[in-house]
């Protein structure tokens, strides 16, 4: 024991050879940094996150873009954004983050990069007039993961074992989507009807049968054949469990028109979002 003190010990030493002067300087200049450092607790998975607000560069590179946006091209933009607020430690890959985790995370960097309310124009399809609409970011409420039932019983020998997606898997079923796009020549509205139920199939962590476990997950096609060939409300049975288990905070706002009954639900994650 003695002897691994001493070890210890004689390593510290040689640290110091660095100039004590610039030590300093640099240990000051970090002080004054950290204020701009912010810690989140995930809602799902519970991590603490370290982050920094976006700097104004970046910030101008997400406000220049115009026109219409896919919603996949701006997810990956808020992969770049997070690989470069995330101050989290080494094993902290923002990949593996839960998708509703990444909204929580998104949300509260908005805040701290641009403060707790937002504003924008709205052009009413009703009456066509227009209005200032403003979010206050601090009466979203965010609900925490439970972590309580994960089976859905679709028959009687047959049930399904439900999972929140990653990113990392969310990603997966646009690749494979891409792959089918090109394969299939799929329009449009095919691919995302196609989408829609691989991204649905991807949350199911296992298919069980009175065969017992399986020794290798199913393939995300096999998941997805389950789906489209169960009945309607059995279907219905997994959409619900989705609607009951989902967390974090609700990102759509209710806007109304001041100049008609006009009344609709927004989807604030878009790149409106940061300006
Ligand atoms: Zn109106």
């Amino acid at each position: 024991m003695v002897k691994t003190v001493s070890k210890v010990t004689k390593v510290s030493t040689k640290k110091k050879l660095v100039p004590k002067e610039v030590v300093n300087r640099q240990k000051n200049f970090k002080d004054y940094l950290n204020v701009f450092e912010f810690l989140f607790q995930l809602p799902g998975s519970k991590e603490t996150v370290k982050f920094k607000p976006i700097s104004i560069g970046a910030l101008k590179g997400f406000l220049t873009f115009e026109g219409e946006v896919e919603p996949l091209e701006i997810t990956r933009m808020f992969d770049n954004l997070f690989l470069e607020v995330i101050i989290s430690p080494e094993d902290f890959d923002p990949i593996n983050m839960y998708v509703y985790d990444r909204y929580a995370l998104l949300l509260e960097i908005r805040k701290k990069t641009k403060g707790e309310t937002n504003q924008f124009e709205m052009k009413c399809p009703n009456c066509k007039g227009q209005s200032v609409q403003s979010v206050d970011f601090e009466k979203i409420e965010s609900k925490p993961l439970i972590d309580g039932n994960y089976i859905v019983q679709l028959t009687e020998h047959l049930s399904v074992k439900m999972r929140h997606m990653t990113r990392l898997q969310e990603l997966e079923v646009y690749e494979v989507s891409e792959q089918l796009k090109v394969e299939q020549e799929l329009t449009k509205s095919e691919l995302d009807t196609e989408v829609g139920l691989l991204l649905e199939a991807q949350t199911i962590e296992e298919i069980i049968t009175p065969d017992g476990p399986q020794e290798l997950e199913f393939p995300l096609f096999d998941k997805k054949y389950l789906l489209e060939n169960i009945p309607q409300p059995l279907y219905q049975s997994v959409g619900k469990w989705h609607e009951e288990n989902k967390f974090g905070p609700d990102l759509t706002v209710t806007v109304n028109c001041p100049h008609c009954e006009f009344e609709a639900t927004e989807d604030i994650t878009d790149l409106n979002f940061f300006s």
